[in-house]
Order: structure tokens, then C-alpha cells, then sequence
């Protein structure tokens, strides 16, 4: 039997039994049961986040993780731009300002003027990994936008002269004279006939006998007949100081002889293996002001950064030339 609860009655002066509706009941137990169930709620919650953290600090930690997996994937972009970057100002060192005649842009002054480490002081109050790739990346986002800045210039610079120069850069002899790839290159070489080192003058590029050979720069047929160890040899004038010549070739083209003119391009004789050599190949050669020069240095209107690197390469590993 249920436990009965009393109170008194003033007006019959009497205690009587307090009488609780069944609906009364059932709130009164189900408002008990739901600040338990909040009461308890509330301990595991606390409970929780002393552990995994609340919702929000779970959120975030997981926006972070990402931030920072965002920021090492822009540094190994910034890596990559920096390398092309350096390819480029390479290219325009050796080649367009050379070309030119002028002076290249040491590479110091191409990446002066990188800031104090105090700059990036904000930076210290998070996390070492954090703090260092936000440093890192601002120093050399900020180096970037300073090496286009003096590209930007230099190419400027080069376009104004190039602009003065137009009919210079026309004679000077700056593409490749045979289709074929660089075999030697311009520098002490071991002969192949001869066998000792001596200076190669020029560059041995890969052609069989027939394959045709283009002029490589506006000018005058100088000399086209045999000559010593040359074999076959084309010498074209083509002012302003320089000179090329094409060796060991199988024959002339219709036409060609001294005091014809010639433009880039024009298909002036045939590769070949005549006079002093280990096979047939194409041996070419630039004098400028009667001294003989890397015409690597000067194919500048005919190849790619890329193509670039990849001859100074092969030029520069093989120590034996095909004369
Ligand atoms: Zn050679």
C-alpha cells in the first residue's frame, strides 16, 4: 500500500490525507527522471571533453591538421617554382643577355634583398612546424615575386635591344645547322684520329652523309671548297663580326659559292665525313671578332630552356670529340 502524507485542517480542525491526482504523478516523475537524465548528461559531457575535446575544438583540430597539410603541399610548389624560376633567369644569362652584349645579372643580385628574420617574429607564437612553413613560405613567396619582378625587367631590357638590333640578331648565326642532336662540344677534347687532347673548336652534331645543312644566320658565302683536315668546308660571312663554318661535308648546295648571300635557314650544303674524322657528322664553328667561341652559347632562336640544359650536358660530359 502506497505511503498516505497528511495535513492539517484548520477549518475541521483535523489532519487529513493529502490526495495526489494519478496525472500529477506521472510529471512529477518524468520532470525527476529528465534533470537526472540532464545531470547526467552534463558529467559525461564534461567528462568527454577533459578527454577528446568539445565539438568546436574537435572541429578545429581537424581544420588545422588540414591547413597545415595544405601548407606543405605549397611548399613543394614553391620548390618547383623556384627551380623554373632559376632555369629561366639561367637561360636569360647565358643566352638572350649574352647574345646581346649585356652584362648578366649576377645571381646574387637576381635574389637580393631577402627580409630579416624579424619579419616573420608573428609567426613565433605557434606550433614549431607550424611557425617555421609559415615563415618559410612568406620568405620565399616574397623571393618569387622579387626574382619575376627583375626577370620582368630583364626581359624589358632585352626586348628594347633586341628591338635596336633587329637586323644584327637577323645575321647572327643562332640556329641549329643540321636537324641532328649535339654529339660534342666546344672545349679540350680527346681526338679520335689524332689521339691526344687538344682544342675542339666547335660542335660535333649527330647527321649522315647527305642529311642537308641550313644556314644559321643572314650573311655572305665566304669560302666553299676543300680545305685540309675540314674536308668539305662552308665559311659564311655574316658581319658585325662573326663568322661560321660547317666541315667535313659530302657536298654543296646548287648555287652556293663565295659571294653569294644567304639567309637563316636556306639549305646551304650536305653533311659528310670528308677530311680528318671518326664518321660522318656535321663539325660546326663560330668565330666572333676572329676568335672561335661556343656556339652553344648561340642557338638561342632555335631551342628550349630545356634542350638547352640537356646539350650543355652532353657537351660538357663527353671528352671525346668526332673532330
Ligand atoms: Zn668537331
Amino acid at each position: 500500500m502506497a505511503q498516505k502524507y497528511y495535513y492539517y485542517d484548520e477549518d475541521s480542525c483535523s489532519f487529513q490525507p493529502i490526495e495526489y491526482k494519478s496525472v500529477d504523478k506521472v510529471i512529477f516523475t518524468a520532470s525527476l527522471l529528465i534533470i537526472f537524465g540532464l545531470v547526467l548528461a552534463g558529467i559525461g559531457i564534461t567528462g568527454l571533453s577533459f578527454v577528446a575535446g568539445t565539438p568546436s575544438e574537435i572541429a578545429l583540430k581537424a581544420e588545422n591538421r588540414e591547413l597545415l597539410s595544405q601548407l606543405h603541399k605549397t611548399k613543394n610548389r614553391i620548390e618547383f617554382f623556384d627551380r623554373q624560376l632559376s632555369t629561366i633567369a639561367q637561360t636569360d644569362n647565358e643566352i638572350y643577355r649574352t647574345i646581346l652584349g649585356i652584362d648578366p645579372i649576377d645571381y646574387d643580385e637576381r635574389k637580393a634583398g631577402t627580409g630579416g628574420v624579424d619579419l616573420y617574429a608573428k609567426f613565433d607564437i605557434y606550433k614549431d612546424e607550424t611557425s617555421s612553413l609559415l615563415k618559410w613560405t612568406e620568405e620565399n613567396v616574397a623571393s618569387l615575386e622579387r626574382r619575376i619582378n627583375i626577370q620582368q625587367l630583364s626581359f624589358d631590357e632585352i626586348k628594347t635591344i633586341y628591338n635596336e638590333n633587329k637586323s644584327k640578331l637577323a645575321h647572327i648565326p643562332a640556329t641549329k645547322p643540321v636537324k641532328g642532336v649535339i654529339l660534342s662540344g666546344f672545349g679540350m677534347r680527346f681526338h679520335p684520329v689524332h689521339r691526344f687532347n687538344r682544342m675542339h673548336e666547335g660542335l660535333d652534331f649527330r647527321a649522315k652523309i647527305g642529311d642537308p645543312v641550313y644556314a644559321t644566320g643572314d650573311g655572305v658565302i665566304k669560302f666553299s671548297a676543300a680545305k685540309g683536315t675540314y674536308g668539305n668546308l662552308i665559311i659564311v660571312n655574316h658581319s658585325f663580326g662573326y663568322e661560321s663554318r660547317f666541315a667535313h661535308l659530302s657536298g654543296f648546295a646548287k648555287g652556293i659559292r663565295p659571294g653569294k648571300k644567304i639567309k637563316r635557314g636556306e639549305l646551304i650544303g650536305y653533311s659528310g665525313d670528308t677530311g680528318v674524322v671518326e664518321g660522318p657528322h656535321l663539325h660546326y664553328e663560330i668565330y666572333q671578332n676572329g676568335k672561335p667561341v661556343d656556339p652553344l652559347n648561340f642557338l638561342f632562336a632555335d631551342i628550349s630552356p630545356e634542350e638547352y640544359n640537356m646539350f650543355r650536358k652532353i657537351s660538357s660530359e663527353n671528352p671525346n670529340s668526332m673532330d
